[in-house]
């Protein structure tokens, strides 16, 4: 048995503030990594803070053209949402792509950037795993590999980001959003995914406590294209379609 807490945060602040303090504190958003992980016994927290109560579920169109995605918008929501459907395709459909119907109604989008790998190794607590115990070697090096990483790998760890929405939020230049302590900060999408070199362990730059609060995605021309064709059928209203084979 692990004994847990847990904290209902009504603020932001109260939420950054108690995990801050307390070195085994750690957010909980949707659960689906964080709970998995404490059953796995790869993550051992002391007490869990709730941050589902706050005020961080909006999705909303900027006078800029750009669009804000508060950190608690389920991925559901984020996906379903007019605005991101018609303005920015590729997120909505890289959303879709991703878990399941379930899952995403419970996923939140600050949850999905600080998601776990799914290295079947960091997730068994017995086998040697730099990112989880560092120092202790990476079993996937000489073990299974498939769907590993092929580029930005190191000696020390070769896995990749599972996130799929990841992949159109770095094309479109996203910065992520945060509080801690001393106020706000905001990280470029590619200064936020850290590579593993030889400390895969760091795999963002955020300091215990630092809550995301949003993502903003800046207007540009190419936000509009989307991962597939749109087709229109007579009468119906217009879909997406995947995208034919390309020819040789
Ligand atoms: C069976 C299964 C299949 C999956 N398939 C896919 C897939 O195909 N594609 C994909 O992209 N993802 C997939 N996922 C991963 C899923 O998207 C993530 O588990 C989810 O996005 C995490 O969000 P959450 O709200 O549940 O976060 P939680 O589990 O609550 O938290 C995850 C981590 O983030 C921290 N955290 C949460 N919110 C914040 C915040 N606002 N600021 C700072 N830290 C925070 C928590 O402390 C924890 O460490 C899958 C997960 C499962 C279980
Ligand atoms: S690839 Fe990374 S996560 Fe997987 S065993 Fe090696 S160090 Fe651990």
């Amino acid at each position: 048995m692990h004994p847990i807490s847990y904290l209902r945060a009504d603020s932001v602040e109260a939420a950054v503030r108690a995990v801050r303090g307390d070195p085994g504190s750690a957010f909980l958003a949707g659960g689906t990594t964080e709970v998995d992980l404490l059953r796995q016994h790869v993550r051992t927290p002391r007490r869990l803070v709730d941050v589902n109560r706050l005020p961080l579920t909006g999705i909303e169109e900027l006078p800029d053209g750009g669009l804000r995605i508060g950190a608690l918008a389920r991925m559901s929501d984020t996906a379903e949402s007019p605005t991101v459907r018609e303005r920015f395709p590729m997120v909505a459909q890289a959303l879709e792509l991703g878990a399941s119907a379930q899952l995403r109604h419970m996923t939140s989008m600050g949850g999905n950037m600080m998601q776990a790998v799914r290295c079947g190794y960091y997730r068994d607590h017995q086998a040697a795993c730099n990112k989880r115990e560092p120092g202790t070697g990476c079993s996937a090096l000489l073990g299974v590999s498939r769907g590993h990483a092929v580029l930005g790998t190191s000696e020390h760890c070769i896995a990749t980001h599972p996130s799929d929405v990841a992949v159109p939020l770095a094309a479109l230049d996203a910065v992520i959003h945060t509080r801690t302590l001393v106020g706000e900060r905001r990280y470029a999408f590619g200064e936020f995914f850290l590579e593993p070199g030889s400390t895969p362990d760091r795999e963002h730059p955020l300091e215990h406590g630092e809550l995301i609060t949003a993502i903003e995605v800046p207007a540009l021309p190419m936000a509009r294209r989307s991962l597939y064709l749109k087709v229109r059928h007579r009468g119906t209203r217009s879909h997406w379609s995947p995208s034919p084979p390309r020819s040789a």
